[in-house]
């Protein structure tokens, strides 16, 4: 019945793109730590659907800085409808 609570299971970059999440990157230079939020579209062509980015480490060492130029990075995950409104969408394509 509907009524059995499942977990909601997100590994890979297909279930982060079906439940609205949001990977960030941070540099990894301290002295820097410049912040953006990776484009899915553009990790799953990269990667693959199935990947799985926690604990996977081929997007850290693939990310390369804006700011400073290095190359490494922190990834952290949120949950996009957290800073968005109901029926609302994000621009899309936008420069950051
Ligand atoms: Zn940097």
């Amino acid at each position: 019945m509907s009524l059995i609570k499942r977990p909601i299971i997100i590994d890979t970059l297909a279930d982060y793109r079906r439940h609205g999440m949001n990977i960030w990157a941070n540099c990894a230079v301290p002295t820097c730590s410049h912040g953006a939020r990776l484009d899915l579209e553009d990790l799953i062509r990269r990667f693959g659907e199935a990947y799985e980015p926690v604990g996977g480490g081929a997007i850290e060492k693939a990310v390369v800085c804006r700011r400073c130029g290095s190359r490494g990075a922190t990834l952290t995950i949120s949950h996009g409808h957290a800073t968005t409104s109901v029926g609302a969408r994000r621009e899309k394509g936008g420069a950051n």
